[in-house]
């Protein structure tokens, strides 16, 4: 079966990086068997460039009907002035396509320990991913008030949205190491009693899962004190942002850090979590590795192709490893380099 993947290549860094990942797609393809063909469309400040528009339809359509997307980075200053920016790009893709769980993960390979700001013992073997809700919680909910002596928020979780999310995290936990952090704070909010007594429920449905239940605030410590602990952490869209970018440091660099976005309905969408690195375009030295990884998210999470997933997640290591790495990473060597070690490993 042919698997259609919808690339949209974005700005500055982004056509560099995806170039690499193509790159290595199709040498990891032809060594196992994986049967995929790919159309790129135009998104971001590209697609305002060529047709006046971040999110072209031509792009929504093709998007919607690919078994998954590969997005690399957008925006920049130079659309800084434009009338419609980038970005507004970005949120209507999340939209369209119902993105509503941000998966990022954090993983310490060897090669990588000494890059990690955490001591060796601590960090090594650190293995988890973060399943953030994302499209509800405080960041949406009505009514939203600044006055001038008061202000008011809203964190709002119906059931629809909280069960979404916890079955795409036990699902990612069943192809993992088989074990849930739900986080919360449910000693104080009632969005976070209800998150609560939901995931008791979804957890019914798969008995393999060992399920922890842990407060937001003690979470924030245990990841720099035993990331270990942690295999696939479930929570809600505000406390999501916060871990998603402390664990993020723990790692040592965005340059190899991938994420995937989970649709309601159609595909999930690949990306990496840095952005478009205008002051590094061009140079030929952006980081591949978080579009590569990106990759093998794709490749593992949305065509269950795990053993390529591992190849190329193996070859980035190894890469790294033997310090064939970009300026990011403290080497002197190039994105094409870098790539071209990468394939070699394969
Ligand atoms: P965002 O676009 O999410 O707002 P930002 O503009 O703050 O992010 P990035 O574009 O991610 O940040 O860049 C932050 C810094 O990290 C820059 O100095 C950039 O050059 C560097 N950087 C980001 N991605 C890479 C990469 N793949 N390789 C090397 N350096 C990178
Ligand atoms: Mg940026």
């Amino acid at each position: 079966m042919t698997h259609h993947i919808a690339v949209l290549a974005g700005d500055y860094i982004g056509p560099e990086i995806m170039a690499s990942a193509l790159a290595v797609l199709q040498h990891a393809a032809a060594k196992y068997d994986f049967d995929y063909e790919t159309t790129a469309y135009p998104f971001g400040g590209a697609a305002i460039d060529a047709c006046g528009e971040p999110l072209p339809q031509a792009t929504i359509d093709g998007a919607k009907a690919a078994d998954a997307i590969l997005l690399a980075a957008i925006g920049g200053p130079k659309w800084d002035a434009a009338p419609k920016r980038p970005e507004a790009g970005l949120l209507a893709i999340r939209q369209a396509l119902q993105l509503y769980a941000n998966i990022r993960p954090t993983k310490v390979s060897d090669a990588q320990i000494d890059a990690s700001p955490i001591k060796p013992e601590i960090v090594a073997g650190t293995d988890f991913v973060i399943a953030r809700e994302l499209t509800s919680g405080a960041y949406f909910g009505k009514p939203r008030e600044l006055a001038a002596d008061h202000a008011i928020d809203t964190m709002y979780y119906s059931q629809a949205e909280v069960e979404r999310i916890m079955n795409t995290g036990f699902q990612l936990a069943m192809q993992r190491k088989q074990h849930v952090t739900i986080v919360d704070k449910s000693n104080v909010l009632a969005t976070s009693k209800f998150w609560r007594a939901t995931a008791e429920r979804i957890a019914k449905r798969f008995p393999k899962v060992s399920v922890d239940y842990r407060y937001i605030d003690a979470t924030t410590m245990a990841i720099m004190t035993a990331p270990t602990a942690f295999d696939v952490i479930i929570t809600a869209n505000l406390f999501g942002d916060i871990l998603s970018d402390e664990a993020a440091q723990i790692t040592g660099s965005i340059g190899t850090i991938p994420s995937m976005s989970a649709g309601a309905s159609g595909p999930n969408l690949y990306e990496p979590i840095h952005g478009s690195a205008p002051d590094i375009a061009g140079k030929g030295i952006a980081n591949p590795i978080a579009m590569i990884k990106s990759v093998a998210m794709m490749a593992q999470y949305s065509f269950q192709a795990n053993a390529m997933a591992q190849a190329i997640e193996a070859a980035c290591d190894a890469v790294i490893a033997a310090g064939i790495t970009t300026p990011d990473l403290g080497g002197s060597a190039t994105n094409q380099d870098v790539t071209d070690a990468i394939i070699a490993r394969i």
